[in-house]
């Protein structure tokens, strides 16, 4: 069964007596190519536990699951659940879960179904809730080896943009204190059903194996990329002494100096590296 055929898809839903459901972003894909190369591109390893994130009607995930040693697939909808019993059923490595991917726990998930094993996640994301889910994911303390996406096109410029440029934001900080991300390929509008309103585009994100940062305050670290880019039109200096006023405007312009920058700088211009930097002299000067 051609799980990208419109028909096949159109069937399998209605079958099971439900429609597409926009408030869960749900966009299915209908070219064949691009589930197997977004499978062929997650990892290089095929011992590795995959956790996808929305399997819909299991397009992906039966891709995933003739490559990878085992496939964890997380949906919110339980209309699908039946549906996917069907389509997944050969497949003896893959588990279903009806849950919220924002609920579950998922360092359990890793270790029911993956211990020991290389850990990556595999996704055409549902659109309204893209940011959350990635911050979720690189928050979640779980070694992913690599996380593999679908957003839109003008999300993936966000996540690799350059600092200094108008697409770099906190979200670009915080993926970059994690791993180095790339845009593998792009997506038009045309190979889902319902059609969204804007062309997407996959992006491989690769976690660092070693930390390669170690702040002395993480916590400040965040708070203070929070600031920047919470007030991303004022000065650095500006924003910190505003949303963190124990750090008032002559201690951040000295730090800014000691780290060769302008005490002009918007925050929009540093890099993680540097935010890091700021982070450890604000740390010890209090
Ligand atoms: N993987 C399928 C494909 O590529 O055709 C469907 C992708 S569709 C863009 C997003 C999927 O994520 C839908 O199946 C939707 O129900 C599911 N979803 C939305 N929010 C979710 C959440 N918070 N947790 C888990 N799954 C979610």
């Amino acid at each position: 069964m051609d799980l990208c055929n419109l028909s096949v898809i159109k069937n399998l839903m209605s079958d099971a007596g439900i429609t597409f459901r926009k408030e869960f972003g749900q966009n299915f894909l209908i070219n064949r190519m691009i589930p197997e190369d977004i499978a062929d591109n997650c990892t290089d390893n095929s011992d590795s536990l995959i956790i996808e994130i929305g399997p819909g009607i299991g397009c992906l995930t039966q891709e995933l699951a003739m490559r990878y040693k085992r496939v964890v697939a997380i949906e919110i909808d339980k209309g699908l659940i039946p549906i996917l019993d069907k389509t997944l059923a050969e497949f003896d490595n893959v588990t279903v879960i009806n849950a919220d991917v924002m609920e579950v726990d998922l360092s359990e998930i890793v270790r029911t179904y993956g211990e020991g094993m290389p850990v990556s996640v595999c996704a055409n994301l549902p659109y309204y809730i893209t940011t959350p889910i990635l911050m979720r994911l690189l928050e979640s303390g779980v070694p992913f080896s690599s996380i593999t996406v679908m957003v839109q096109n003008e999300v993936a410029s966000r996540l690799i943009a350059a600092p200094g440029k108008s697409d770099y934001g906190s979200i670009t900080t915080m993926l970059g204190y994690y791993g180095t991300v790339k845009r593998l390929f792009k997506v038009s509008a045309g190979c889902f059903i319902p059609a969204p309103k804007v062309d997407s585009a996959v992006v491989r994100i690769d976690l660092y194996k070693e930390k390669r940062f170690n702040p002395k305050s993480e916590k400040l670290f965040r708070d203070l990329v929070r600031a920047a880019f919470e007030m991303r039109r004022k000065t650095l200096v500006n924003a910190i002494s505003t949303k963190l006023p124990q750090y008032d405007k002559v201690a951040v312009t000295e730090a800014l100096i000691a780290l060769g920058l302008s005490e002009t700088v918007r925050g929009e211009r540093l890099s993680t590296e540097e935010f890091v930097n700021l982070s450890d002299i604000l740390f010890e000067a209090k």
